[in-house]
């Protein structure tokens, strides 16, 4: 018997989807964010929204982090952090044109599509980058190889690709995609170009793919699933497709547990529960609360997925965080000599 079969189907439950909530590369940029707060006080300027989820970016604006759209922003000679979603070489060349001290918290799976993207663009690949339009992630990774790289934004756009050399193509893709949406991509891609290459690795990062995975699972199961997350996290708005396709009823994508409509829960005896990978979990548990307060008192946790990686601190922080602590000891040293002497 699964878990999602243990608890009477005549009582009212929530399946909770795990993993769900923060993945190693939201949680290093938000650390970024907190710990450049801490060393150099506030304010730190931050180059779009750190994570996109309205919750945390409110929470590190009141600690003293202002978030701006572009470098012209930020006063020369400040302190910026690029967001996790990544940003093209000339953001980083307008950064030292305004003699800004930048702190990259681009994750490292999306530096990875960007070294990708440069590997190929020297080889003189055309690139297929499936993604949104617009999203930041993507205006990043095109920004690595503009001549090289054409955007597919899902399987509509295959038809008006064009390419030099059928025999010299690669497809990479957005990290956050929906998995079977980019699989029926690239098939559809693979008719037109039969000698398409794959990226050597997933560009969809396993964060994604893990969330999308549970849901799945908890899916066929739900009356509606309610996944937490902001309307421009793209992973999250995502979790709310997959669960649709995979069976659901009803799906909602809601910020807070205050967004949730009592009609959503009318008749419903099973609620699943997620949320996208920019959310920290005390609002799950907010929605835990709320739905208890409906009667939805039973909850099963589902997991399909141990997470455990983690990522170290963007260099340059973690150098400029080494010195102050070595000037801390050698102050203390200092203090303590004179003590001594006294
Ligand atoms: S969702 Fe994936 S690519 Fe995006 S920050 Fe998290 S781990 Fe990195």
């Amino acid at each position: 018997m699964t878990e999602a079969q243990a608890i009477p189907q005549t009582r009212k439950r929530v399946l909770l989807a795990k993993p769900r909530g923060y993945c190693a590369g939201v949680d290093r940029a938000v650390q970024t964010v907190e710990e450049a707060l801490k060393l150099y006080g506030a304010p730190i300027y931050v180059r779009k929204q750190i994570v996109h989820n309205k919750h945390v970016v409110s929470t590190l604006e009141r600690q003293g982090a202002i978030f701006v759209e572009e470098n012209e922003e930020v006063p020369e000679g400040s302190i910026v952090i690029f967001s996790a979603h990544g940003v093209a070489p000339e953001v980083h060349e307008q950064a030292r044109e305004r003699s800004l001290k930048a702190i990259d918290a681009t994750c490292p799976l999306v530096t990875k599509v960007h070294q990708e993207a440069k590997r190929f663009a020297a080889e003189d690949y055309d690139i297929l980058l499936i993604g949104h339009e617009g999203h930041e992630e993507v205006i990043g990774t095109a920004g690595e190889a503009p001549a090289h790289v054409q955007l597919v934004d899902g399987p509509d756009g295959v038809d008006k690709v064009t390419v030099r050399d059928p025999s010299k193509v690669v497809w990479l893709s957005q990290t956050t995609l929906s998995v079977d949406e980019t699989m029926e991509t690239v098939a559809r891609l693979k008719r037109r170009l039969p000698m398409l290459q794959s990226p050597p690795s997933d560009d969809i990062c396993y964060a994604t793919s893990n969330r999308q995975h549970v849901v799945k699972q908890i899916a066929p199961d739900c009356d509606v699933v309610i996944v937490v997350g902001s309307r421009n996290s793209s992973n999250s708005v995502r979790l709310v497709e997959v669960a649709l396709d995979a069976g659901a009823r009803a799906g909602h994508l809601v910020d807070y547990a205050s967004e949730i409509a009592d009609e959503w829960l009318a008749g419903a005896t099973t609620v699943g529960l997620t949320s996208g990978a920019s959310v920290p979990d005390d609002l799950v548990m907010e929605v835990l609360d709320h739905l208890a307060e409906r009667g939805f008192t039973d909850v099963a946790e589902v997991t399909t997925a141990d997470e455990r990686l983690t990522f170290s601190l963007p260099q340059e922080l973690k150098r400029d965080m080494k010195a102050a602590a070595t000037a801390r000891s050698a102050e203390a040293a200092t203090l303590a000599a004179g003590a001594g002497r006294a």
